[in-house]
Formats: structure tokens, sequence, C-alpha cells
């Protein structure tokens, strides 16, 4: 700490002692590992009950337990839709803590981008249709193998896929390209839809952020996990968009 005293108006500098902060923060980081690891728990044992919800819904819309009126059917909708989303926060909880303890497993292999693309497209394909959203893969087919781990790889395309359906409008519709560039496989998943201001463009990757305004359910998790599981691929990430016409969101990885 240095002082300056100036008792005839001449200044000098007097060093009367240092201060040093020490804090254990041992305790702090045992809270917060614990703090984790009881998400990842409480994630992981919510995601089968709900997913069990969700197919007995399914198996109460078939009919063989009879047929049921308009007003009883679009309940179950509802839930059945309210279900998909607590199946999502869940898989994201699940996927953040298991960041968060390192205990993130890539499982890097040879996989065709086509089929990682083809999967996720199927997997959107409930929610797309509710808007009736038409789903459009651009790419040519004998692309080369990308070197990913196709289940993580398939679960951000997901993440894209459902964002860009809930931004965009009824009855439009979503590109999947697929481009080779510079030994690396380009992904792209384009829509029409609102569109991302300038200066929240670099900010929808930061976890738990959501652009003001936008919609209330969600965590704001998504890009932020698709970053860290892209990045752990030696791969990039990033979007493009314009304001009220559509947005780009992309990824590469290595061939
Ligand atoms: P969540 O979807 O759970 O809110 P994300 O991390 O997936 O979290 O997205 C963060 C925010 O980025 C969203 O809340 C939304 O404001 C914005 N966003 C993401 N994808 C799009 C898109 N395709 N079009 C417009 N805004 C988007």
């Amino acid at each position: 700490i240095n002082i300056t005293i100036t008792p005839t108006g001449e200044e000098k500098e007097i060093n009367i002692g240092d201060v040093i902060i020490l804090r254990n923060i041992t305790l702090f980081k045992e809270l917060d590992f614990a703090k984790t690891n009881f998400i990842a728990t409480v994630s992981h044992e919510l995601k089968t009950p709900i997913a069990s919800i969700k197919l007995s819904l399914q198996l109460l819309q078939n009919a063989k337990t009879g047929a049921m009126n308009e007003d009883q059917n679009q309940l179950v909708e509802s839930i059945k839709e309210d279900s998909q989303r607590l199946l999502k926060i869940t898989g994201e909880l699940l996927n953040l803590s298991q960041l968060e303890t390192g205990n993130i497993q890539l499982n890097i292999e040879k996989s065709n981008p086509y089929n990682i693309v083809n999967y996720a497209k199927e997997a959107v394909k409930v929610q797309a249709d509710q808007k009736q959203i038409k789903l459009v893969i651009d790419a040519n087919e004998n692309l080369p193998d990308v070197k990913a781990d196709s289940e993580k790889t398939g679960w951000v395309l997901i993440n894209y896929l459902s964002n860009a359906i809930t931004y965009s409008s009824e009855k439009s519709t979503i590109v999947i390209k697929l481009k080779e560039e510079n030994n690396q496989i380009l992904f792209q998943v384009i829509d029409t839809g609102k569109g991302i201001d300038a200066r929240y463009k670099d900010k929808v990757f930061d976890k738990y952020f959501q652009i003001p305004g936008s919609r209330k359910s969600g965590t704001g998790l998504g890009l932020a996990i698709s970053k860290e599981f892209i990045e752990a691929q030696n791969g990039t990430i990033g979007v493009e968009s314009n304001l009220g016409l559509g947005s780009t969101f992309w990824f590469s990885l290595n061939i």
C-alpha cells in the first residue's frame, strides 16, 4: 500500500506494507461440485418418467384405449408438447453437468455427415409438422466422412433445428446444408425466421443467455452446450443473421 503525505507541500510516497487476502476455496469448490452432481442425478432420474409419460400419451391417442373426443385429444396433445419441453430441459441440464464435472466422453469415429443430418431431421419431424414447416436437406450424397462424435453432433443439429422451428413462422422452409470446405465439412441450418439483432450475435452462445423479449420457456443452455460439444471435437461454430430475415447457424468439423 502506497500513501502520499504532503505536510510541507512536497509529495512523498512511502510504503506502509502489503495486504494479502487468502481465502480457502476448497469448501466452495466441493459445494459447487456437489451441486453439479446433484443436478446430473436429478436430471437423469427425471428423464425416464417423462419419456414414459410421453409414450403413454401417444398410446392413449392411438385409439386402442377407446377414441377420444376433440377436446380430450387437444389436452393430450398439449401435455405431450409439455413433456417434450421437459425432456429437452432435463437433457440440457444433464449435458451441462457432465461438461462442468469434466465427465464428458467423446466417442470420435469416422461418421457419414449425411446420416447425422438425416437422423436429426427425423428427430424434429413432429415439432416441424405441428407448424407445417418443411425441412429440406441440401447436400451432395458422396461427401467424405467427418471425424466426429455422431451422437453429440446430432444433438447440436437437433438443437439448431428445434430453435429454427421455434423462431420461424408456420409453413416456412428450413434448409440443412452440407458443404465440403478446406478439409472440413460445413453444416448449416438456414431459417427464414425472426433473426437475431447484431448485438446479440455472439452472446447467444453464452450460458443461460436468452434474447430479451424472446420466448420465456427454454433454458438458454442449448447453444452454450452446442459450442462446448463442437469445440471439444476441434470444430468451429457460429451464426450469421439478419434481424427480421432469418438466421444461419453453422459449425464445421474436420474430415
Ligand atoms: P433456449 O432455446 O433454451 O432459449 P439456446 O441457447 O438454444 O436457448 O438459444 C439462446 C437464444 O438464442 C434463444 O433464447 C433465442 O433468443 C436465440 N435463438 C436461438 N436460435 C435462434 C434462431 N434460429 N432464430 C432466432 N433466435 C434464435
